[in-house]
């Protein structure tokens, strides 16, 4: 007799485990099976521990740049043995945290794979649970996704890594091409450079970035290429030959560059294959994607699919998102459906860029007639105190007829903390609010958001510094 639940949750990232607790709070009897371990891609191989490095690059760029401040320090050696065990440190911290939340909310969580048959019966088997069966009203399919892979780039772990090896390596190689210009590859790019591998970026596509505003792109491509980041644009990786002591990668028309590890950075892949949604109504789409209305319902009745499964984007938040969303649909509370053009996107490279909403250029494609403020962080106090005074605050908005800015569609931010000081400008496009009703909050200072405040005000037609 199989088990019954009032949900069942196949996957134990963010979206099944945000499903989960988030349910759990609602008072649902949750079921959540997870065939690694709950946190997935991440806490484990994604999201934590790559800001971890990040910060590791940070702390030698703190300390590189001691002597400015009157600090006298020895050139730092990096043992990067020990960066992975802090590193790991952090991520069994936040993963005993998890675990404990799961046991607290009185969530039943099953290890080994989860499959869906005909009349929501799900298959527990693989793992330390045994062979279950459970049954739930509703069910949701939250498997995630792994890294793409290219033909011809056949990982094996030290000269071909995906980020899955990458975060885990115990020493950094002395040279790498990255190939993937997105946001993943550029922060393995920024991370390695600064603590000391020679870097190569290969990108197929006309600019690294997509999706970030062409300013804010620059301004990452010029910090880049003056740490010695190379940034190749526009060429395709046709293979690699392995050598002694690492490979040589054939490049574009011709071209070759040898290098200890290659990063194969192109992407993720959704993981429904492993589901068997064989006897269910459950469609899938060319890509892998399972296949959604705005509610996140599949085409089965009673199952859900959420996080990178689905053809939204691929982010952690986005899947806690949709985690909600879906609870509240099984409660039957008629939730908005989520508004994808302006949720909040950060890349943690160094210099750090966060977004929301339009970018000039997709606000004119979308017929707005728009205007644009533009501040540097080289004009901000807490950024020279700071020392990092490279970046800039863009903010997009609709023109009113008096030449001055209506609704704001966009902002886009390139610099020190931007990751940390999305959050009012995010709240501000959601909202939809006008530029004179954002420029009437106070900003504290000396703080690097006063930069926002500041571009905001311009937008009035006048301003402050
Ligand atoms: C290097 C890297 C850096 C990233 N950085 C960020 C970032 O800074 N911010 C951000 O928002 N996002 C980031 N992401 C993306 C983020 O990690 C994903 O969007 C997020 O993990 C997706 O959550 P998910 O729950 O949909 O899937 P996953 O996290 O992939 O979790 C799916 C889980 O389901 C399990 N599973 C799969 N199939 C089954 C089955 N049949 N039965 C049982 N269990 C199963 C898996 O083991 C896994 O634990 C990053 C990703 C990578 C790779």
């Amino acid at each position: 007799m199989a088990e019954q639940f009032d949900v069942v949750i196949i996957g134990g990232g963010p979206a099944g485990y945000g499903a989960a607790l988030y349910g759990a709070s609602a008072g649902l009897r949750i079921a959540l099976i997870e065939k690694a371990k709950v946190g997935g891609t991440c806490l484990h191989v994604g999201c934590v521990p790559a800001k971890e490095l990040l910060e590791t690059a940070s702390v030698r760029r703190a300390i590189e740049s001691a002597a400015q401040f009157g600090l006298t320090t020895s050139e730092p050696t990096l043992d990067f043995g020990v960066t992975q065990t802090r590193k790991q440190s952090v991520i069994d911290m936040l993963h005993g945290g998890l675990s404990g939340m799961l046991k607290r909310r009185k969530v039943t969580v099953f290890d080994g794979i989860g499959t869906l048959g005909a009349d929501h019966l799900v298959k527990v088997s693989g793992g330390s649970s045994g062979d279950v069966e459970l049954t739930g009203t509703h069910i949701v399919l939250a498997s995630g996704s792994v890294p793409r892979t290219i033909p011809g780039f056949e990982v094996d772990g030290t000269r071909v890594v995906t980020s899955d090896e990458v975060l885990s390596l115990q020493t950094l190689p002395a040279s790498a091409v990255v190939i993937g210009g997105g946001a993943i590859g550029c922060e393995f790019a920024s991370m390695m450079s600064d603590l000391g591998t020679e870097v190569t970026i290969l990108e197929g596509l006309p600019k690294i970035l997509p999706g970030c505003d062409e300013d804010i792109t620059k301004i990452v491509l010029k910090s880049f290429k003056d740490r010695g980041i190379e940034v190749r644009t526009g060429v395709t990786v046709n293979g690699h030959a392995p050598t002694a002591d690492g490979t040589v990668v054939q490049f574009g028309d011709g071209e070759s560059i040898e290098v200890e590890t290659v990063v194969v950075s192109v992407g993720r892949r959704p993981l429904s294959e492993n589901l068997d949604l064989a006897g269910t109504a459950v469609t899938i789409s060319d890509r892998g994607h399972v296949e959604v209305d705005a509610h996140c319902r599949t085409a089965e009745p009673g199952v859900y699919a959420i996080g990178d499964l689905i053809a939204t984007p691929a982010l952690a938040h986005i899947g806690f998102a949709e985690g909600i969303l879906i609870i509240k649909d099984i409660l039957g509370e008629d939730p908005d459906p989520i508004d994808y053009g302006k949720v909040p996107w950060c890349i943690y490279c160094h210099p750090e860029v966060s977004f929301v909403g339009h970018t000039e250029a997709s606000a004119k494609e979308a017929g707005f007639d728009v205007i644009v403020s533009k501040h540097r962080y080289s004009g901000n106090g807490r950024a020279l105190i700071l020392g990092e005074p490279e970046g800039m605050v863009k903010i997009i908005a609709e023109k009113r007829p008096d030449g001055t800015g209506g609704r704001l569609l966009g902002v886009h931010m390139v610099g020190p903390w931007v990751t940390e000081q999305l959050g009012q400008a995010y709240l501000a496009v959601n909202w939809e609010a006008n530029a004179d009703e954002v420029a009437q909050f106070i900003q504290p200072h000396p703080t690097l958001s006063e930069l926002f405040g500041e571009s905001v005000l311009a937008l009035t037609g006048r301003s402050l510094h």
